[in-house]
């Protein structure tokens, strides 16, 4: 069986774990430093969807090799969709999780609609052409933070048809419904609709 090399935008083995899982196994899955890439890849779009595309872009014209980027962000309706693409330094810079979202609560203050959604966009370049796949969650965000598991703004985002935030749920209950989950189904789909084999 011809293998093919796909690069993933990214040094971190739990994301690379999550893909390899999906994807059929004629893929050789390589981290940026496997490819032999240590760079900080441009994030300057000003959308999750761009961002996205402009990392998987980045990676294809350096390496010539097919590839897989991710971003992802929270948008909160009340806000306009903020923080969105800039979710990881919400409260300035350097980023900090604990600023953000103390940060985030002082801006809902008194807010009555407290809707927001969770989105991962998987961007794809396969043979020079790029697909793009969209995971979100619709939600609200709580009073105030509850929950000690997860990471960012996990303590504050309570799904749709939840009671408990993301930081309330064991970690698989969370990745069984997350926004990246749901972007990676629609990667999976994507592979099982083209049969896989029948791109190389
Ligand atoms: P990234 O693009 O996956 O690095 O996510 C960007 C930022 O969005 C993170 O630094 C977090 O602040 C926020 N974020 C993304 N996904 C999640 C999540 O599953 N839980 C909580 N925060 C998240």
């Amino acid at each position: 069986m011809h293998t093919i090399r796909l690069v993933l935008a990214t040094n971190n083995q739990h994301k690379v774990k999550e893909i390899r899982k999906i994807l059929p196994e004629s893929y050789d899955l390589l981290t940026l430093k496997d490819a032999g890439l240590s760079l900080d890849l441009p994030e300057t779009t000003g959308s999750i969807s761009g961002n996205a595309a402009q990392k998987a872009l980045t990676v294809w014209e350096l390496t010539g090799c097919d590839c897989i980027a991710d971003d992802s962000g929270l948008e909160v309706q009340a806000l306009d969709g903020k923080p969105g693409v800039d979710s990881a330094h919400f409260a300035g810079f350097p980023p900090n999780e604990d600023r953000n979202l103390v940060y985030l609560l002082d801006q809902m203050e008194g807010v009555l609609n407290r809707k927001a959604s969770f989105v991962t966009v998987i961007a794809l370049v396969l043979k020079g052409k790029l697909f793009t796949f969209e995971g979100r969650l619709n939600g609200e965000i709580s009073l105030k933070r509850m929950g000690n598991h997860g990471f960012g703004y996990d303590p504050v985002f309570i799904p749709e048809g939840f009671r408990e935030t993301f930081a309330q749920m064991s970690p698989e209950r969370k990745n069984a419904i997350s926004h990246r989950a749901l972007a990676l189904q629609q990667l999976a789909g994507f592979f099982m609709k083209n049969g896989g084999e029948a791109l190389l």
